[in-house]
């Protein structure tokens, strides 16, 4: 099995992807190969043995996942990574509770629901009829529109954990502020449900995060975005 970085091809490397295309539409077949992916695989052959993932480790950093969360040789003056962990860690933990609260009442199994989600967010159901799916013709207008704030949430927590977001060497850059942005938005979504002051642990917790380079901090960020959502509808 063959396996690389999706995001090589046009992303990193402009018209690789055209290599690609080549290599999977033409070349191999011509070489006498069948292309294949793992999935499709799967499905047509038994499965003889398992293996395990070796947590912690990583192509990409020398020091297990360190590069992930605080300071390592791959990137130096990474100060504010453990910090920015932090405070993602803790907003994924008020989602995660608000969503617990108030899905748990409606939803038999509402962490089994976050994982069928993902068919809304593929565009294969609306989110209207998935939530027929789940809970029948029960809920209220209000109901509704809370669930899907929820759900919302969860993907945005999901996003705020985007691996290049610690990859880099700085803080002020466009990835880990999308992260923090992702993470304002889920808390701005999930407030206007559970209708309690999340945002006041979060700020704290992002106050935490500043970068070496130009003192760009957590909560600035956090805040702006913050005020942006709520303006916005
Ligand atoms: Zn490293």
């Amino acid at each position: 099995m063959l396996a690389s970085d999706g995001e090589l091809y046009g992303h990193h490397q402009a018209f690789r992807e055209k290599f690609l295309a080549r290599l999977l539409e033409t070349s191999l077949q011509a070489e006498g190969y069948e292309p294949s992916f793992p999935a499709l695989w799967l499905s047509r052959n038994e499965i003889h043995d398992t293996i395990t993932i070796k947590e912690n480790t990583s192509w990409s950093c020398h020091h297990g996942v360190q590069r992930w969360k605080g300071e390592c040789g791959c990137t130096e003056g990474g100060s504010w990574k453990a910090p920015l962990r932090q405070a993602i860690n803790t907003v994924a933990d008020q989602i995660d509770s608000a969503f617990e609260e108030y899905a748990g009442k409606i939803i038999n199994d509402p962490w089994r629901a976050v994982e069928e989600y993902a068919r809304v967010m593929l565009d294969q159901i609306s989110a209207d009829s998935w939530l027929t799916e789940q809970c029948g013709d029960r809920l209220n207008l209000e109901q509704k529109l809370h669930l899907k704030s929820l759900f919302e949430a969860q993907v945005e927590r999901q996003k705020m954990f985007t691996s290049c977001g610690w990859f880099f060497e700085d803080f002020d850059r466009i990835e880990p502020r999308n992260n923090v942005i992702y993470a304002a938005h889920a808390v701005w979504l999930a407030e206007r449900v559970c209708r309690q002051d999340l945002y006041s642990e979060a700020i704290r917790a992002f106050g935490e995060v500043c970068s070496p380079r130009t003192g760009l901090k957590g909560d600035d960020v956090f805040s702006g975005a913050y005020y942006r959502f709520s303006h916005r509808s």
